[in-house]
């Protein structure tokens, strides 16, 4: 069963149809990368997904439940769901492993002693370890980012999606936070992620998706959509960002 199905999602933001019926699905253990020039509709879908903005039209399955159906729970929904945004969003008055345990402990109800565990652990196997009692001024941007992944993996969650992680970067910190995506799918994770690092998009993605005004335009191996795209609007964006 796939970890991801959207069927048909259409949102609208006033007059401006921002997705136009998209299709997509993530296998369990994928990571599916999402590519389109900005205001292609990343950032919206990966937004519909998570229950910050409202279907207007179609349905999302997360491991085969309609979480877009209004009975739905959306707290019970994201806590399932791991998300990291462009912009780290730690807490400032929090030190890190505060910062990674607290929404386990209060979303998820993770008792502190086990969160704490849980923390501590992630923080040293992903090369955090030394800055468990660091507030986030003390980090580089990288750091804080990576802080903000372990964060989102705190609970192990179904699916994690990524918006634009490495945008806000100074370009010599961008490698250790991708770093930390690629030790993410070594552990199996499933991803789906928007990016604008197309040499990183080639070398981690199972699969490519191109999105154009909120249209889903192709999809296909890396190889597949950067050696040999089928659709000319696939093919001008390539040429456009290389
Ligand atoms: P991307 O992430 O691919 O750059 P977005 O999903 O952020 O694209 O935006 C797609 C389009 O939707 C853009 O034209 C953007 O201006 C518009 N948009 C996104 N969010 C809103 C909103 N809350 N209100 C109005 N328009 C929005
Ligand atoms: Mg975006």
């Amino acid at each position: 069963m796939s970890v991801l199905e959207t069927r048909g999602v259409r949102k609208r933001f006033d007059d401006h149809e921002v997705l136009r019926g998209i299709d997509l699905d993530v296998a369990q253990h994928e990571v599916v990368v999402l590519i389109g020039a900005s205001g292609s509709g990343k950032s919206t879908l990966l937004r519909t997904i998570n229950l910050i903005e409202r279907v207007d039209d179609g349905q999302i399955f997360l491991s085969g439940m309609d979480i877009t159906d209004p009975r739905v729970d959306a707290d019970r929904i994201r806590a399932r769901i791991g998300v990291v945004f462009q912009h780290f969003n730690l807490f400032p008055h929090l030190n890190v492993l505060d910062n990674v345990t607290l929404a386990a402990r209060r979303v998820h109800r993770m008792p502190k002693d086990e969160a704490t565990a849980r923390g501590r652990e992630l923080l040293d196997t992903l090369g955090l370890g030394g800055k468990a009692r660091e507030y986030p001024d003390r980090l580089s941007g990288g750091q804080q980012q990576r802080v903000a992944i372990v964060r989102a993996i705190m609970t192990d969650p179904e699916l994690l999606l990524l918006d634009e992680i490495t945008s806000a970067l100074d370009p010599q910190l961008v490698g250790e936070v991708l770093d930390l995506v690629r030790e993410l799918k070594g552990r199996g994770s499933t991803i789906l992620m928007a990016t604008h690092e197309m040499s990183f998009a080639r070398e981690v993605a199972d699969r490519v998706v191109f999105l154009k005004g909120g249209v889903l335009v192709e999809q296909g191996t890396p190889e597949q959509i950067f050696d040999d795209p089928q659709h000319p609007d696939t093919a001008e964006f390539l040429a456009r960002v290389h």
